[in-house]
Protein backbone atom coordinates (compact mmCIF):
# COMPACT_ATOMS: atom_id res chain seq x y z
CA UNK A 1 0.00 0.00 0.00
CA UNK A 2 3.19 2.06 0.68
CA UNK A 3 4.94 1.43 -2.12
CA UNK A 4 1.68 2.38 -4.09
CA UNK A 5 1.18 5.88 -2.65
CA UNK A 6 4.80 6.21 -3.17
CA UNK A 7 4.81 5.90 -6.92
CA UNK A 8 1.58 7.72 -6.98
CA UNK A 9 3.77 10.45 -5.32
CA UNK A 10 6.82 10.62 -7.31
CA UNK A 11 4.45 10.44 -10.60
CA UNK A 12 2.67 13.79 -9.30
CA UNK A 13 5.99 15.13 -8.93
CA UNK A 14 7.22 14.29 -12.47
CA UNK A 15 3.82 15.68 -14.17
CA UNK A 16 4.28 19.03 -12.54
CA UNK A 17 8.26 19.29 -13.22
CA UNK A 18 7.89 21.75 -15.58
CA UNK A 19 5.81 23.83 -13.26
CA UNK A 20 8.19 23.32 -11.03
CA UNK A 21 10.41 24.50 -12.84
CA UNK A 22 8.80 27.31 -14.12
CA UNK A 23 8.17 28.32 -9.93
CA UNK A 24 11.60 28.09 -9.08
CA UNK A 25 13.18 30.00 -12.01
CA UNK A 26 10.29 33.12 -11.84
CA UNK A 27 11.80 32.90 -7.90
CA UNK A 28 14.95 33.21 -9.00
CA UNK A 29 14.48 36.03 -11.97
CA UNK A 30 12.97 38.11 -9.12
CA UNK A 31 15.09 38.18 -6.00
CA UNK A 32 13.89 39.59 -3.00
CA UNK A 33 15.49 40.00 0.45
CA UNK A 34 14.75 39.19 4.04
CA UNK A 35 11.20 40.16 4.92
CA UNK A 36 10.46 41.52 1.38
CA UNK A 37 9.56 38.39 -0.12
CA UNK A 38 6.20 38.99 -1.70
CA UNK A 39 6.16 37.94 -5.09
CA UNK A 40 7.54 34.52 -4.21
CA UNK A 41 5.41 34.23 -0.74
CA UNK A 42 2.90 34.70 -3.41
CA UNK A 43 3.56 32.51 -6.01
CA UNK A 44 3.90 29.75 -3.51
CA UNK A 45 0.63 29.97 -1.30
CA UNK A 46 -1.53 30.33 -5.14
CA UNK A 47 -0.18 27.10 -5.58
CA UNK A 48 -0.92 25.66 -2.77
CA UNK A 49 -4.36 27.36 -2.47
CA UNK A 50 -4.83 25.83 -6.24
CA UNK A 51 -4.36 22.25 -5.01
CA UNK A 52 -7.01 22.45 -1.75
CA UNK A 53 -4.45 23.80 0.69
CA UNK A 54 -6.14 25.67 3.42
CA UNK A 55 -3.26 28.56 2.92
CA UNK A 56 -3.12 31.41 5.99
CA UNK A 57 -0.83 34.18 4.82
CA UNK A 58 1.07 36.33 6.74
CA UNK A 59 1.23 33.98 10.11
CA UNK A 60 3.34 34.38 13.15
CA UNK A 61 3.37 38.50 12.37
CA UNK A 62 5.21 38.18 9.29
CA UNK A 63 3.73 39.07 6.45
CA UNK A 64 5.92 37.30 3.87
CA UNK A 65 5.42 34.15 5.90
CA UNK A 66 2.30 31.14 5.63
CA UNK A 67 0.93 28.07 6.44
CA UNK A 68 -0.86 25.89 4.12
CA UNK A 69 -2.46 22.97 5.75
CA UNK A 70 -4.13 19.55 4.23
CA UNK A 71 -5.95 16.91 6.24
CA UNK A 72 -5.60 13.43 5.58
CA UNK A 73 -8.57 10.32 6.64
CA UNK A 74 -8.17 10.68 10.50
CA UNK A 75 -6.32 11.03 13.28
CA UNK A 76 -2.67 11.02 12.81
CA UNK A 77 0.93 12.95 13.00
CA UNK A 78 1.40 16.83 11.63
CA UNK A 79 4.07 16.79 9.28
CA UNK A 80 5.79 20.32 8.22
CA UNK A 81 7.52 20.63 4.88
CA UNK A 82 9.68 24.03 5.60
CA UNK A 83 10.28 26.79 2.69
CA UNK A 84 13.21 29.19 2.29
CA UNK A 85 12.87 31.75 -0.73
CA UNK A 86 14.86 34.86 0.53
CA UNK A 87 17.56 35.97 -1.31
CA UNK A 88 21.00 37.62 -0.77
CA UNK A 89 21.60 41.50 -0.66
CA UNK A 90 23.04 42.36 -4.40
CA UNK A 91 23.71 38.67 -5.18
CA UNK A 92 20.30 37.72 -5.63
CA UNK A 93 19.70 33.55 -5.49
CA UNK A 94 23.12 32.62 -4.60
CA UNK A 95 22.45 30.57 -1.98
CA UNK A 96 19.66 28.56 -4.25
CA UNK A 97 16.66 29.00 -1.88
CA UNK A 98 14.34 29.63 -5.15
CA UNK A 99 14.70 25.54 -5.08
CA UNK A 100 13.86 25.40 -1.34
CA UNK A 101 10.86 27.15 -1.88
CA UNK A 102 9.49 24.77 -4.90
CA UNK A 103 10.52 21.66 -3.19
CA UNK A 104 8.58 22.03 0.02
CA UNK A 105 5.80 22.66 -2.56
CA UNK A 106 6.44 20.29 -4.60
CA UNK A 107 6.62 17.85 -1.96
CA UNK A 108 3.38 19.15 -0.34
CA UNK A 109 1.41 19.11 -3.60
CA UNK A 110 2.76 15.64 -4.22
CA UNK A 111 1.54 14.30 -0.92
CA UNK A 112 -1.83 16.27 -1.26
CA UNK A 113 -2.36 13.55 -4.29
CA UNK A 114 -2.53 10.66 -2.02
CA UNK A 115 -3.24 12.30 1.33
CA UNK A 116 -7.09 10.87 1.02
CA UNK A 117 -5.57 7.40 2.03
CA UNK A 118 -3.10 8.55 4.91
CA UNK A 119 -4.19 9.72 8.43
CA UNK A 120 -2.96 12.95 9.82
CA UNK A 121 -2.07 16.25 8.30
CA UNK A 122 0.56 17.74 5.88
CA UNK A 123 1.70 21.24 6.77
CA UNK A 124 3.67 23.46 4.47
CA UNK A 125 5.16 26.84 6.09
CA UNK A 126 7.10 29.44 4.49
CA UNK A 127 9.74 31.11 6.46
CA UNK A 128 11.23 33.99 5.51
CA UNK A 129 14.31 35.87 5.80
CA UNK A 130 16.87 33.02 6.59
CA UNK A 131 19.33 34.89 5.69
CA UNK A 132 20.13 37.40 8.79
CA UNK A 133 16.36 38.19 9.56
CA UNK A 134 16.19 34.93 11.68
CA UNK A 135 12.07 33.82 10.41
CA UNK A 136 12.09 30.63 11.70
CA UNK A 137 13.13 32.08 15.11
CA UNK A 138 10.27 34.50 15.07
CA UNK A 139 8.28 32.14 13.96
CA UNK A 140 8.65 29.34 16.34
CA UNK A 141 8.20 32.21 19.27
CA UNK A 142 5.04 32.53 17.77
CA UNK A 143 4.00 29.14 18.37
CA UNK A 144 3.67 28.38 14.84
CA UNK A 145 5.36 24.83 15.34
CA UNK A 146 3.24 24.14 18.22
CA UNK A 147 1.17 21.44 16.65
CA UNK A 148 4.00 20.33 14.24
CA UNK A 149 5.20 16.67 14.93
CA UNK A 150 8.23 16.41 12.57
CA UNK A 151 9.86 19.36 10.62
CA UNK A 152 12.14 18.79 6.71
CA UNK A 153 13.41 21.07 4.39
CA UNK A 154 16.17 20.69 1.52
CA UNK A 155 19.00 23.28 0.66
CA UNK A 156 20.91 23.24 -2.73
CA UNK A 157 24.98 22.51 -1.60
CA UNK A 158 27.93 21.25 -3.19
CA UNK A 159 27.24 17.75 -1.57
CA UNK A 160 24.64 15.53 -0.87
CA UNK A 161 23.91 15.13 3.07
CA UNK A 162 21.40 14.48 5.28
CA UNK A 163 23.23 14.90 8.64
CA UNK A 164 25.03 17.70 9.00
CA UNK A 165 24.85 20.17 11.97
CA UNK A 166 25.37 23.89 12.02
CA UNK A 167 26.51 26.48 14.79
CA UNK A 168 24.92 28.46 17.30
CA UNK A 169 25.01 32.48 15.72
CA UNK A 170 24.09 35.92 16.60
CA UNK A 171 24.68 38.71 14.56
CA UNK A 172 25.34 42.21 16.56
CA UNK A 173 25.32 45.30 15.43
CA UNK A 174 27.32 48.45 16.95
CA UNK A 175 27.01 51.94 16.46
CA UNK A 176 29.69 54.35 18.41
CA UNK A 177 29.22 58.08 19.04
CA UNK A 178 31.70 60.46 19.51
CA UNK A 179 32.00 64.21 18.56
CA UNK A 180 33.58 65.63 15.90
CA UNK A 181 36.62 68.09 15.68
CA UNK A 182 39.54 69.67 12.97
CA UNK A 183 41.88 66.56 13.09
CA UNK A 184 44.72 69.37 12.50
CA UNK A 185 43.26 72.43 14.50
CA UNK A 186 41.75 71.17 17.40
CA UNK A 187 41.71 67.24 17.76
CA UNK A 188 41.57 67.68 21.54
CA UNK A 189 37.78 68.38 21.09
CA UNK A 190 37.06 65.44 19.02
CA UNK A 191 35.79 62.10 20.25
CA UNK A 192 37.36 59.56 17.85
CA UNK A 193 34.45 57.11 17.45
CA UNK A 194 36.54 55.01 14.65
CA UNK A 195 39.29 54.74 17.25
CA UNK A 196 36.51 53.14 19.17
CA UNK A 197 35.87 50.31 16.30
CA UNK A 198 39.53 49.97 15.77
CA UNK A 199 40.21 48.88 19.30
CA UNK A 200 36.75 47.07 19.50
CA UNK A 201 38.62 44.56 17.16
CA UNK A 202 41.76 44.65 18.80
CA UNK A 203 40.27 43.53 22.01
CA UNK A 204 38.15 41.02 19.92
CA UNK A 205 41.72 39.61 18.07
CA UNK A 206 42.75 39.49 21.59
CA UNK A 207 39.84 37.85 23.12
CA UNK A 208 39.97 35.36 20.64
CA UNK A 209 43.47 33.69 21.73
CA UNK A 210 41.46 32.63 24.68
CA UNK A 211 38.44 31.27 22.82
CA UNK A 212 37.06 27.35 22.57
CA UNK A 213 38.59 26.40 19.13
CA UNK A 214 34.72 25.65 17.95
CA UNK A 215 33.94 29.71 18.36
CA UNK A 216 33.83 31.75 15.39
CA UNK A 217 34.09 35.73 15.48
CA UNK A 218 34.08 37.45 12.72
CA UNK A 219 33.77 41.76 11.61
CA UNK A 220 32.99 44.31 9.10
CA UNK A 221 33.53 48.17 9.57
CA UNK A 222 29.87 49.14 8.27
CA UNK A 223 31.02 53.00 8.69
CA UNK A 224 34.29 54.40 9.69
CA UNK A 225 33.87 58.49 9.10
CA UNK A 226 33.54 60.66 6.01
CA UNK A 227 37.01 62.74 5.53
CA UNK A 228 40.25 61.55 7.14
CA UNK A 229 40.66 65.87 8.15
CA UNK A 230 37.25 65.28 10.26
CA UNK A 231 37.68 63.12 13.67
CA UNK A 232 34.61 60.73 12.67
CA UNK A 233 31.95 61.39 15.31
CA UNK A 234 29.94 57.99 13.91
CA UNK A 235 31.01 54.55 13.53
CA UNK A 236 29.62 51.06 13.19
CA UNK A 237 30.31 47.56 13.12
CA UNK A 238 28.71 44.18 12.78
CA UNK A 239 29.97 41.48 13.89
CA UNK A 240 28.83 37.33 13.08
CA UNK A 241 29.28 35.41 16.36
CA UNK A 242 28.94 31.96 16.57
CA UNK A 243 29.67 28.70 18.62
CA UNK A 244 28.78 25.00 18.35
CA UNK A 245 26.41 25.36 21.00
CA UNK A 246 24.07 28.15 21.77
CA UNK A 247 25.29 28.52 25.27
CA UNK A 248 28.71 28.87 25.11
CA UNK A 249 27.64 31.38 21.79
CA UNK A 250 26.11 33.40 24.34
CA UNK A 251 28.75 33.47 26.46
CA UNK A 252 30.89 34.53 23.73
CA UNK A 253 28.65 37.15 22.62
CA UNK A 254 28.71 38.66 25.81
CA UNK A 255 32.87 39.62 25.86
CA UNK A 256 32.77 40.60 22.61
CA UNK A 257 29.71 43.37 23.83
CA UNK A 258 32.89 44.05 26.61
CA UNK A 259 35.67 44.35 23.88
CA UNK A 260 33.31 46.87 22.33
CA UNK A 261 32.33 48.57 25.49
CA UNK A 262 36.02 48.92 26.60
CA UNK A 263 36.50 50.46 23.15
CA UNK A 264 34.18 52.80 24.33
CA UNK A 265 35.35 53.71 26.90
CA UNK A 266 39.72 54.04 26.52
CA UNK A 267 38.11 56.96 23.49
CA UNK A 268 35.43 58.63 25.73
CA UNK A 269 32.59 57.44 23.01
CA UNK A 270 29.31 56.03 23.81
CA UNK A 271 28.33 52.62 22.25
CA UNK A 272 24.56 50.97 21.76
CA UNK A 273 24.02 47.87 20.87
CA UNK A 274 21.98 45.68 19.54
CA UNK A 275 21.27 42.02 17.83
CA UNK A 276 19.14 39.76 15.33
CA UNK A 277 17.37 37.12 16.81
CA UNK A 278 19.61 34.01 17.77
CA UNK A 279 19.99 30.66 15.84
CA UNK A 280 20.40 27.58 17.80
CA UNK A 281 22.48 25.14 16.71
CA UNK A 282 21.00 22.20 14.29
CA UNK A 283 20.01 19.20 16.19
CA UNK A 284 19.56 16.32 13.74
CA UNK A 285 16.80 13.57 14.06
CA UNK A 286 18.63 10.68 13.24
CA UNK A 287 16.04 8.31 12.86
CA UNK A 288 14.04 10.44 10.46
CA UNK A 289 17.46 10.85 9.15
CA UNK A 290 17.71 7.28 8.63
CA UNK A 291 14.38 7.01 6.70
CA UNK A 292 14.99 10.47 4.96
CA UNK A 293 18.17 8.79 3.63
CA UNK A 294 16.07 5.25 2.82
CA UNK A 295 13.60 7.36 0.56
CA UNK A 296 16.58 9.30 -1.19
CA UNK A 297 18.79 6.29 -2.02
CA UNK A 298 15.31 4.28 -3.10
CA UNK A 299 15.40 6.85 -6.32
CA UNK A 300 19.18 6.72 -6.87
CA UNK A 301 20.26 10.11 -4.66
CA UNK A 302 24.24 9.32 -3.38
CA UNK A 303 24.07 10.48 0.07
CA UNK A 304 27.42 11.13 1.42
CA UNK A 305 28.01 9.39 4.97
CA UNK A 306 28.37 12.02 7.53
CA UNK A 307 31.61 13.82 8.90
CA UNK A 308 32.76 13.67 12.24
CA UNK A 309 33.37 17.60 13.25
CA UNK A 310 32.00 19.12 10.06
CA UNK A 311 32.17 22.22 9.47
CA UNK A 312 29.48 24.52 8.40
CA UNK A 313 27.64 27.36 8.89
CA UNK A 314 24.24 28.50 10.93
CA UNK A 315 20.12 28.77 9.64
CA UNK A 316 17.46 29.27 11.52
CA UNK A 317 16.32 25.98 11.13
CA UNK A 318 18.37 25.27 14.62
CA UNK A 319 15.41 26.86 16.27
CA UNK A 320 13.21 24.49 14.67
CA UNK A 321 14.82 21.30 15.87
CA UNK A 322 14.97 22.52 19.39
CA UNK A 323 11.14 22.33 19.26
CA UNK A 324 10.36 19.71 16.67
CA UNK A 325 12.70 16.72 15.87
CA UNK A 326 13.76 18.02 12.52
CA UNK A 327 15.96 17.44 9.54
CA UNK A 328 18.08 20.01 7.23
CA UNK A 329 19.03 18.21 4.38
CA UNK A 330 21.66 18.98 1.37
CA UNK A 331 20.96 18.25 -2.44
CA UNK A 332 24.31 18.90 -4.87
CA UNK A 333 23.50 21.22 -7.29
CA UNK A 334 27.09 22.02 -8.20
CA UNK A 335 30.21 20.32 -9.35
CA UNK A 336 32.76 20.16 -5.67
CA UNK A 337 34.63 23.13 -4.92
CA UNK A 338 31.95 25.67 -5.42
CA UNK A 339 30.17 27.11 -2.41
CA UNK A 340 27.33 28.91 -1.66
CA UNK A 341 26.88 32.73 -1.50
CA UNK A 342 28.87 33.05 -5.03
CA UNK A 343 28.03 33.93 -8.44
CA UNK A 344 28.59 30.32 -9.49
CA UNK A 345 26.61 28.90 -7.04
CA UNK A 346 23.64 31.20 -8.13
CA UNK A 347 23.79 30.28 -11.57
CA UNK A 348 23.87 26.65 -10.80
CA UNK A 349 20.45 27.37 -9.33
CA UNK A 350 18.97 27.64 -11.91
CA UNK A 351 20.80 24.74 -13.99
CA UNK A 352 19.91 21.84 -15.11
CA UNK A 353 21.37 20.11 -12.34
CA UNK A 354 19.60 22.40 -9.85
CA UNK A 355 16.41 21.79 -11.19
CA UNK A 356 17.29 18.21 -10.96
CA UNK A 357 17.95 18.62 -7.47
CA UNK A 358 14.94 20.66 -6.62
CA UNK A 359 12.77 17.69 -7.77
CA UNK A 360 15.59 15.01 -6.08
CA UNK A 361 14.46 17.07 -2.81
CA UNK A 362 10.89 17.16 -3.60
CA UNK A 363 11.06 13.99 -3.55
CA UNK A 364 12.86 13.04 -0.84
CA UNK A 365 10.39 15.25 1.15
CA UNK A 366 7.29 13.09 -0.31
CA UNK A 367 8.56 10.05 0.24
CA UNK A 368 9.37 10.59 3.71
CA UNK A 369 6.33 12.41 4.88
CA UNK A 370 3.90 9.31 3.55
CA UNK A 371 6.20 7.28 6.07
CA UNK A 372 5.88 9.30 8.67
CA UNK A 373 2.15 9.37 8.19
CA UNK A 374 2.06 5.76 7.97
CA UNK A 375 4.34 4.50 10.05
CA UNK A 376 3.38 5.21 13.86
CA UNK A 377 6.54 3.17 14.70
CA UNK A 378 8.70 5.51 12.58
CA UNK A 379 7.29 8.08 14.59
CA UNK A 380 7.07 6.68 17.65
CA UNK A 381 11.17 6.12 17.48
CA UNK A 382 11.82 9.65 16.34
CA UNK A 383 9.70 11.40 19.48
CA UNK A 384 11.63 8.60 21.74
CA UNK A 385 15.46 10.32 20.37
CA UNK A 386 13.87 13.99 20.50
CA UNK A 387 12.67 13.15 23.89
CA UNK A 388 15.82 11.50 25.05
CA UNK A 389 18.21 14.26 23.26
CA UNK A 390 16.71 17.69 23.12
CA UNK A 391 13.86 17.13 25.33
CA UNK A 392 16.54 16.30 28.00
CA UNK A 393 18.85 19.24 26.84
CA UNK A 394 15.92 22.03 27.83
CA UNK A 395 14.97 20.07 31.32
CA UNK A 396 18.63 20.94 31.94
CA UNK A 397 18.97 24.45 30.90
CA UNK A 398 15.67 25.24 32.08
CA UNK A 399 16.46 23.44 35.55
CA UNK A 400 19.71 25.66 35.49
CA UNK A 401 17.63 29.12 35.55
CA UNK A 402 16.00 27.99 38.42
ZN1 LIG B 1 22.92 31.38 2.65
ZN1 LIG C 1 20.78 29.18 2.44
Amino acid sequence: MNRNLKDRALAAIDAQRDALINISTTIHTNPEIAFQEFQASALLCDQLARAGFAVTRGVGGLETAFRAEAYGNGVGPTVALLAEYDALPELGHACGHNIMGTAAIGAALAVKNVLAELPGRVVAIGTPAEEGGGGKVILVDKGIFNDVDVAMIVHPSGRTLVVRGSLASTRLFLEFSGRASHAAAAPEDGINALEAVILTFNNVNALRLHLRSDARVHGIITSGGTAANIIPDYAAAQFSVRAAKQAYAQEVLRRVIQCAEAGAAATGATVKFWTNPSYAELIPNMALAEAFTQNWESIGVRVEPPRPFERGGSTDMGNVSHVVPAIHAYIKIVGDGIGGHTIQFRDAAVSPMGHAGMIYAAKGMALTTIDLLSDPELMARIKNEFDETVGKQQIERLGKFE
